[in-house]
């Protein structure tokens, strides 16, 4: 079978693509490799939605997942590994299946960057993490530090704050690049103790669990965790041969969100663009749905 759209992704992009394609009545298949919601499972509380004052990032995924069920649109979950044009037909390769359609939508999102130090990556899960919402219990009463200046770092310092027995913020720069709203919030928290202009220089561990950082080659902290909010890197290797990416992997769309390759768009956090907002991304989702049905 060919579809009319693939939609590669199952974050509030690629929901929001598949609901309008589905819709407007396109024969639609969303593939996903883990689970719904994509980063938005990772955020403690989204509160800049309209019409939504506050809800917890896993129940909004869950919303997602539900009403991709009530719509019945057809999903399957599984990592594609491979996207390319044969004849005037798209090819998605998964790791179960292949899959045919006239147009597809990528909505694959980011993945959390880590520092780049010895020991980073054998220390996730055992003292390091970027996620508060899934590791944050686990350092009840303990000193932390929280590293990275934007509204990821700020925001997630926050949640952290009503856990741990204190937070050393660190931040490369002495200006953060978050919201005025999160820096206001952050700086009256008690326990958070800002270090400015620092840079973490190594990790060290005992037992194979985190033990301290050492910022600027200088000074040693304990902590008993690290959380990492440094930004995010696109998940886009499986298109890299389309040569539709920038050197770094994010998608150059057109103002419908199309790529240089008719047919193949990218939405959300994966493309070239300035603001990188849930709001944004559900409404890129629905903007190249809507282009590709009146296509039909
Ligand atoms: P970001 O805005 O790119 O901020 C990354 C932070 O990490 C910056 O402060 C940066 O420092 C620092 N950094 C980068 N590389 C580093 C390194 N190697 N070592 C130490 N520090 C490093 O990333 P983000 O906070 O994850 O946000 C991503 C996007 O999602 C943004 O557009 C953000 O607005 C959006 N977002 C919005 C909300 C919300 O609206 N509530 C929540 C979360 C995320 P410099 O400042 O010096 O560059």
């Amino acid at each position: 079978m060919t579809y009319d759209c693939i939609i590669i992704g199952m974050g509030i992009a690629g929901v929001s693509a598949a609901i309008y394609a589905k819709r407007a009545g396109l024969s639609v298949l969303i593939l996903e490799k883990e689970r719904p919601g994509g980063i938005i499972n990772i955020i403690d509380n989204v509160e800049n939605y309209p019409g939504i004052k506050s809800i917890a990032g896993p129940d909004l995924s869950m919303n997602l997942f539900d009403q991709i069920r009530t719509l019945q649109i057809p999903y399957k979950i599984a990592e594609v590994t491979k996207l390319s044009v044969v004849e005037d037909r798209k090819k998605v390769e998964t790791n179960e299946e292949v899959y045919y359609a006239r147009n597809v939508i990528v909505a694959t999102g980011r993945s959390p960057i880590l520092l780049d130090l010895p020991n980073v990556k054998e220390l996730v899960g055992k003292g390091i993490s970027t996620c508060a919402l899934c590791d944050g219990t686990l350092y009840k009463e303990k000193e932390i530090a929280v590293v990275g200046g934007g509204n990821s770092a700020l925001q997630e310092a926050l949640y952290l704050s009503k856990i741990v027995k204190k937070i050393y913020l660190i931040h490369r720069r002495d200006e953060f690049r978050a919201s005025e709203e999160l820096i206001k919030r952050i700086k009256a928290c008690p326990n958070v103790e800002f270090v400015y202009n620092s840079v973490i220089t190594k990790v060290n561990e005992e037992e194979g669990h985190l033990a301290s950082i050492e910022i600027n080659n200088e000074k040693t902290i304990p902590v008993s965790a690290l959380f990492i909010y440094i930004g995010y890197a696109p998940k886009t290797d499986f298109a890299k041969d389309l040569e539709i990416t920038n050197p770094v992997g994010y998608f150059m769309v057109d103002e419908n969100y199309e790529t240089k390759v008719k047919g193949i768009f990218a939405v959300g956090d994966i493309i070239i663009k300035k603001v990188y907002q849930i709001v944004t991304a559900a409404a890129e989702g629905a903007t190249a749905a809507i282009y590709i049905s009146h296509q039909k």
